[in-house]
């Protein structure tokens, strides 16, 4: 078998990962399964592999440590302040097997190829049990546990069987109200850094295997509701018709300008129309909007231009416009000492000139691609206890939550030495540190792996 560093035991791992599926035909893992269950008992073992010590916290979430000096931890115990790699485990219904595992298992990756090197920090790994939400409907509540925003709200939330998040705790074997010992404490962490799949097209268009991510999109979403008036499709001149889903349908290619035009992310994704009869002029449609931007002050405008047109749109046809707003997430900003490793790691391991210098502390290079997040990922909620970093890789035609998403085991390779190196780059920018103790470059590790 190829080595626990290398780019195949990376690929093999994810091949093994959709083992742990509820489903025959396709991979589907969800919080607190029997899958998910599954899956941290084969991630533990690869961590235990890669010298690290293992634990599964109080919100089902698995952890491996070691210390500064490259000893085997137990998570939780006290120790020097660490930095967290890693990504999720669970998945979307019919999923692809890259978002969220290939970030896990190249973080085991990169703590195997640093198991011999001393650190000025603890190397933790982390597994999150929960990033989509597709059972509960609320997404990050892996990562919520660990940086303490769990709400008790949520507990009462029930799954399409009607099985409660407070039961579903029980049945995995967690017990509900020590769900706050999943917390981490910002003083015990250095940083959060993970490796994900791009799940968009920009850096295939660029012919570029990774890139760094400046910021993490919050989104927002609405329900957009129309009332008309239902009539007689036979009986009704145009003149006389309120039709509520001729309105709607102006409205969503509106938002669609709109929204090109504030280089912002807009979708309806759904549309309800009632009371949906062939013979029956729409009284009312109700539709989503999700709204995602580079920014929230740009995304924020974009809203209030759609909202204009709404309204403007319905006084022009005689109908009532009004908005409920579902959600509201602010997006998370990457700490430039976090990009700034990021992106002295991929110049380092793709060859590119980097101006980020020795030290890794200075702005991210103009050379390596800088890129934001439309999708959220589990950074958003860590965010809250400690800085945030992430690497994107590039996927094949941008395809993600989906059977077909791949990734190239050249590029996993370039992302492992990518990895290791922003790691080594924030182990030399540690405040404390003298410039280069840490002899061995990523390629002599990488090699050792090998
Ligand atoms: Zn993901």
């Amino acid at each position: 078998m190829t080595g626990i560093g290398t780019a195949e035991w990376v690929m093999a791992r994810c091949d093994d990962l959709t083992r742990h599926s509820s489903r025959f035909d396709a991979l589907e893992r969800v919080y607190l399964s029997p899958e998910h269950a599954a899956a941290n008992m084969a991630v533990r073992t690869w961590m235990l592999d890669a010298g690290l010590d293992t634990e599964t916290d109080a919100a089902g979430n698995i952890w491996g440590r070691r210390a500064a000096d490259g000893r085997p931890q137990r998570p939780g115990t006290e120790g020097e302040p660490a930095l967290v790699l890693g990504s999720h485990l669970d998945t979307v219904p019919d999923a692809g097997r890259y978002d969220g595992m290939l970030g896990v298992v190249l973080a085991i990756a990169v703590a195997h190829r640093l198991r011999d090197v001393t650190l000025p920090f603890a190397l933790e790994v982390v597994g999150f049990s929960d990033e989509e939400g597709t059972r509960f409907g609320k997404a990050l509540l892996g990562s919520c546990a660990a940086s303490g925003q769990w709400d008790p709200a949520w507990w009462d939330q029930a799954d399409a069987d009607g099985v409660t998040l407070r039961e579903a705790f029980a049945r995995f074997g967690l017990a509900p109200e020590r769900v706050g010992d999943a917390a981490r404490r910002p003083e015990d962490l250095v940083g959060y850094l993970e490796a994900h799949i791009e799940q968009g097209p920009v850096l295939e268009s660029e012919n570029l295997p990774l890139g760094y991510v400046t910021s993490i999109a919050g989104a927002r979403r609405f329900v957009l509701t129309i009332t008309g008036e239902a009539r007689h499709a036979g009986g009704t001149p145009f003149a006389r018709r309120r039709d509520a889903l001729v309105a709607a349908a102006h409205l969503v290619t509106r938002i669609e300008e709109l929204a090109k035009a504030a280089d912002c992310l807009a979708t309806v994704g759904d549309l309800h129309v009632q009371p949906g009869a062939v013979n029956v002029i729409p009284g009312r449609a109700e539709l989503t909007l999700d709204l995602r931007g580079r920014t929230d002050a740009g995304r924020d405008a974009l809203w209030d231009q759609i909202a204009a047109a709404g309204q403007r749109i319905a006084a022009a046809r005689g109908v009532t416009f009004e908005v409920s707003e579902t959600h509201r997430a602010p997006s998370t900003t990457c700490a430039d000492r976090m990009t700034a490793a990021v992106a002295a790691g991929i110049a380092e391991a793709t060859g590119t000139p980097s101006d980020t210098g020795a030290a890794g502390a200075a702005a991210p290079s103009d050379t390596v691609r800088g890129l934001w997040s439309p999708a959220g990922h589990d950074g958003m909620a860590m965010d809250a206890v400690t800085d945030v970093g992430m690497l994107f890789l590039r996927c094949r035609d941008g395809i993600s939550h989906h059977p077909d998403e791949h990734v190239e085991t050249a590029d996993v390779g370039v992302a492992l030495d990518a990895y290791t190196a922003a790691v080594l780059a924030l182990a030399r920018a540690h405040p404390g540190v003298e410039p280069a103790p840490l002899a061995e470059s990523v390629e002599t590790l990488g090699e050792k792996a090998r």
